[in-house]
C-alpha cells in the first residue's frame, strides 16, 4: 500500500506533525512524501530520516505563499501518475483546506480529525474519537485514494535514519490555480517553541485568578525551556491567546512533560493532553478532576509554588 504523505514546512523547516504521519505511513507500507514550496529542495534529505521511501519536490516560485490552489494541483498530479493509494496530512490550517479541496479535485473519500488507522482486509479503518471524546468511531473509504486528516500532535516523529529516493516533479498548474495571491503574513509576536512542537508545556487555567498572573507560568516555561498553554476557560475571558488553548476544540499536544497550574482537569481539556509524557498538576483542591489522570501531583496555592519551582529549575540549570 502506497501513501503520501504531505510535510508542511514553515521557515526552512519541516513539521513535527507531518514527520509523525510520515512514520505511521511507513508502518501501513510504502511511505512517500511531498514537500511543496519554492526553495525547498534542502528538505528532501530530512523526510527520509523519518521514513520516506521516496519524496516528491515541487519546487515553484508558484508555490511560495502558503495557499492551497496551487498545492491541490501539484498534489493531484502526483498522486494521479504514481498510483498513490492514500494520501495523509497532519492537522494544520493550511493541511484541512488542501485536504478537502483535493478531495473534492480528485472525487475521493476524506476522514478528518483521526487519531490512529490501521490496515484491515486490504483497505484501511480509520479511528475518530467521537461525543466529545468519549467513544473512538471506525470509518473507511469506499474508493481510492483515501484522504486522512490527523490530529496535530497524534504521532510523534521517529528518527529511521533512512534515506529518501528524490523525485523532482514539475507541475503545470491550473489558471485558477495562480488567481490568488498573499497580500500579507502577519507573525503572532512569540518566543520560544509553539506548543505542538514543545517538548515542555506549561499550561494556566483560571485557578492563576487574572491574566496578570500568567507571567508565572511564563517564566516557569522559559525556565524549563517550554511552551506556554492555557484552558479555553482562561482564552475566552481573554486572559491568554486563542492559540495556545489546548483541548478539545483548541489543540492537541504531547510534550514529554505538561504541568498543569490551576487547571480542574475538564473532560474537554483532558482530551487536548492525556497523551503528554508525565502530566504534573498544581492545585488547592485535592478532589480536583486532574489528580486522577496526573502522574504527580501537588495540592496547594500555585502563588507560592510555580514562583518556587521556576527558582529551583534555574538554580538546577545554573
Ligand atoms: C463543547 C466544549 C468544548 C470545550 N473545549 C475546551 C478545550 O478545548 N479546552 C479547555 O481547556 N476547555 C474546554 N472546554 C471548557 C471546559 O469544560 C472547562 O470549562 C475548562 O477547561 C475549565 O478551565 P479551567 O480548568 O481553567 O477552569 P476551572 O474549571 O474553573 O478550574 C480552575 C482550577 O483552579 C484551581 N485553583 C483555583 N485557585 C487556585 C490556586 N490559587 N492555586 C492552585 N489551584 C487553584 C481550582 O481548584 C480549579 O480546579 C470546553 C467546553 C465545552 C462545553
Amino acid at each position: 500500500m502506497t501513501t503520501l504523505v504531505f510535510l508542511e514546512h514553515h521557515e526552512g523547516e519541516l513539521q513535527k506533525g507531518g514527520l509523525g504521519v510520515l512514520g505511521k505511513a511507513a508502518q501501513l507500507g510504502e511511505a512517500h512524501a511531498a514537500i511543496l514550496g519554492s526553495g525547498v529542495a534542502g528538505l528532501a534529505e530530512q523526510s527520509g530520516r523519518y521514513g520516506a521511501g521516496k519524496v516528491y519536490v515541487v519546487d515553484d516560485p508558484a508555490l511560495e505563499a502558503p495557499l492551497s490552489q496551487p498545492r491541490v494541483d501539484a498534489l493531484a498530479e502526483i498522486v494521479r501518475d504514481n498510483g498513490i493509494e492514500n494520501v495523509f496530512f497532519a492537522q494544520s490550517v493550511l493541511a484541512a483546506d488542501l485536504a478537502a479541496a483535493l478531495a473534492a479535485r480528485l472525487d475521493a473519500g476524506l476522514n478528518w480529525q483521526l487519531t490512529d488507522v490501521e490496515a484491515r482486509d486490504g483497505g484501511l479503518v480509520a479511528k475518530q474519537p467521537a461525543l466529545q471524546d468519549t467513544v473512538v468511531v471506525e470509518s473507511g473509504w469506499s474508493s481510492t485514494p483515501r484522504l486522512a486528516l490527523f490530529r496535530s500532535g497524534t504521532f510523534d516523529p521517529q528518527e529511521t535514519g533512512g534515506s529518501a529516493e528524490v523525485e523532482n516533479v514539475s507541475v503545470s498548474f491550473e489558471d485558477f490555480s495562480t488567481q490568488a495571491t498573499m497580500v500579507e503574513q502577519a507573525h503572532e509576536e512569540q518566543s520560544g517553541p509553539s506548543i505542538e512542537d514543545a517538548d515542555v508545556i506549561v499550561a494556566g487555567g483560571r485557578g492563576l485568578g487574572g491574566p496578570e498572573n500568567f507571567t508565572l507560568v511564563e517564566e516557569l516555561a522559559k525556565a524549563l525551556g517550554g511552551a506556554v498553554g492555557a484552558t479555553r476557560a482562561v482564552v475566552d475571558a481573554g486572559w491568554y491567546p486563542y492559540s495556545t488553548q489546548v483541548g478539545q476544540t483548541g489543540k492537541t499536544v504531547s510534550p514529554k512533560l505538561y504541568i498543569a497550574c490551576g487547571i480542574s482537569g475538564a473532560i474537554q481539556h483532558k482530551v487536548g493532553m492525556q497523551s503528554s509524557g508525565t502530566i504534573v498538576a498544581i492545585n488547592k483542591d485535592p478532589n480536583a478532576p486532574i489528580f486522577e489522570f496526573s502522574d504527580l501531583g501537588v495540592v496547594g496555592d500555585l502563588h507560592q509554588i510555580v514562583p518556587k519551582l521556576t527558582e529551583l529549575v534555574r538554580s538546577a540549570r545554573g
